[in-house]
């Protein structure tokens, strides 16, 4: 039964800076419709699709990080920086996103804006951009649950729903899509519901 058969995708391939080349959907302050934020020729674009309010701006943003192997509970991570003063250091101290442990490291321009629960923004379920609230948002026990687009959301209904995972064609180790999702969606007992509301989502 192929169905109950997933392989897992790359690490980064959902991701804000993925989705924003497609489009990260968002929901318009003005009339509560379907938006889209795009990265396009330098700038960060929101159109809505339904009465076609539309911001930009620029910003350099999320494009800088803060890599590495924590020393207290040995994960590897990456601390997106966004305050432009901030990214100005050489050297920040952060602490791990995991333990809490805070260890000095080099800040990085980066290209990439990984994770599902990274960012701070991305937390309260809403666009680290705009900070508009993310269309495919749902919670589970007070937690907000959301997915970036449509082809984020059907990962994440095709990952939670199957009974057997397996790593991604060509892994060669380390990170996948998957060690992307909070320990609660990765728990067996919420998988069912979460499923459930995120198929609901699809309805959208
Ligand atoms: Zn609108
Ligand atoms: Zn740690």
């Amino acid at each position: 039964m192929p169905e109950h058969r997933i392989k897992d995708q790359p690490y980064g391939t959902y991701s804000v800076y993925s989705a924003l080349k497609t489009g990260l959907c968002v929901t318009c302050p003005r009339c509560g419709g379907m938006g889209l934020v795009r990265l396009q020729e330098g700038r960060y674009r929101f159109q809505c699709t339904r009465c076609g309010y539309g911001q930009q701006k620029k910003l350099s943003g999320f494009r800088c990080r803060v890599q590495n192997l924590c020393q207290s509970c040995g994960r590897f991570y990456n601390v997106p920086i966004y305050d432009q003063r901030r990214q100005t250091f050489p050297v920040l101290r952060v602490p791990c996103p995991y333990c809490g442990f805070e260890m000095p490291g080099r800040v990085e321009q980066t290209g990439q804006a990984v994770w599902y629960g990274g960012d701070g923004a991305l937390r309260r379920g809403q666009d680290p951009i705009f900070g508009y609230d993310l269309w495919f948002l749902t919670s589970l026990d007070g937690k907000p649950v959301w997915a970036l687009n449509r082809e984020h959301l059907a990962y994440l209904i095709g990952y939670l729903s199957a009974r057997l995972r397996e790593k991604p064609s060509d892994w060669t180790g380390g990170r996948t899509q998957a060690d992307d999702l909070p320990t609660l969606m990765k728990r067996a007992k919420n998988r069912e519901r979460l499923v459930k509301k995120l198929q609901k989502l699809q309805q959208k």
